[in-house]
């Protein structure tokens, strides 16, 4: 857990707050009446106005269609249509710069995050957190996959200038003032976890269930997960590049080692020494050494790069029960 003392705004009554869940999908038709039937059931708890955004992410198996009819008979469902796949975190994106509430649940669409969590994030809210984030436990995916998760946010947490909890995902709900910083802010490459721990504010988290899938299909690649987290790596650490200068230390005293050893053979000994192993071992490893740093150092030159360039994250190619002109709405 988080938590970083901030002045505390006082919240309106339950009754007039506006909740907005965000759903970001890809290709979930399927599943879409069942969460829709789930979030609304778990938004009608908490007794407050809600709205439903979904953010489709070019979906091509009608799941958008189907959001549009739904949409058409329920005034609470609103929909982005992206123009293409533009992948999770530019759809997340796309939802905090749309949602409407005083407060914003973020939540994946495959039944993964459970909406039966929500009351619980909006108590905590009433409290006067501004930011309620799911710690995932029970996880459901197959071994290797927990243990690269497992790996992964210990790694970063190491290595990251901003502390992060620990197997937390997109998964909870920020307040409005959270949502718009996360949402100015800058950057072009995004980790939301990392970036909703960098903003700050009164933060907490909560054990949720990690649901089953409801296909075994995941939408967002191991490619998909790779570059998330070699994003969260890059935007949140400048360890990978730092760490060459440890790494040009250490070599530094392997050399030393090996020439004081190869002169005092040469000038005192006089042994003739057979080292032609030995230096093609070591000029093989000091070249990969430095594929290795140039390699990083690319990894950061792309994203300097992203950032000048500064394409948008996404287009939008059609919108139901979301007015035009409404980015970032204000009460
Ligand atoms: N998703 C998306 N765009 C993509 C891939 C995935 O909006 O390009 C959505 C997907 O529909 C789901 C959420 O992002 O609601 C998480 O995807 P997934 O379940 O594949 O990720 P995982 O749970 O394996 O991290
Ligand atoms: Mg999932």
């Amino acid at each position: 857990m988080i938590g970083f003392e901030s002045t505390t705004v006082p919240r309106k009554p339950l009754q007039q707050a506006l909740i907005s869940v965000v759903l970001p999908l890809y290709n979930e038709a399927v599943v879409l009446r069942t969460l829709h039937k789930r979030v609304q059931e778990a938004l009608e708890q908490c007794g407050c106005r809600y709205e439903i955004l979904f953010v489709d992410d070019g979906s091509t198996d009608g799941g958008g269609e189907f959001l549009d009819q739904l949409a058409a008979r329920t005034p609470a469902v609103r929909v982005i249509h992206f123009s293409r796949n533009f992948g999770h975190q530019a759809a997340v994106q796309a939802g905090l710069e749309h949602a409407a509430g005083d407060a914003v649940v973020i939540m994946d669409s495959d039944l993964q995050d459970l909406p039966e969590a929500i009351p619980d994030f909006v108590r905590l809210w009433t409290e006067g957190y501004d930011v309620v984030y799911a710690v995932r436990h029970g996880r459901k995916e197959n071994g290797l996959k927990r243990m690269a998760f497992y790996g992964f946010y210990r790694m970063l947490n190491a290595v990251a200038r901003t502390p992060m909890p620990m197997d937390a995902g997109n998964f909870g709900l920020l307040d409005r003032r959270v949502v718009q910083e996360i949402a100015a802010l800058p950057d072009r490459d995004r980790y939301f976890p990392g970036l909703r721990s960098w903003v700050g504010f009164r933060q907490t988290g909560i054990a949720v269930e990690r649901g089953k899938r409801h296909d075994d299909r995941p939408r967002v690649t191991l490619t998909g997960l790779f570059r998330l987290a070699k994003t969260a790596l890059f935007a949140f650490s400048s360890f990978p590049l730092t760490m060459f200068y440890g790494i040009a230390l250490v070599s530094m005293l392997v050399c030393g080692g090996v020439t004081g050893f190869t002169l005092y053979h040469k000038l005192v000994t006089g042994l003739a020494i057979p080292g032609w192993a030995s230096m093609t071992m070591l000029a093989s490893f000091f070249g990969a050494l430095n594929a290795l740093g140039i390699g990083i150092l690319g990894e950061y030159a792309i994203r300097i790069y992203d950032q000048v360039r500064a394409r948008p994250q996404y287009i939008i190619s059609r919108r139901t029960n979301v007015p035009v002109g409404d980015s970032r709405r204000q009460q």
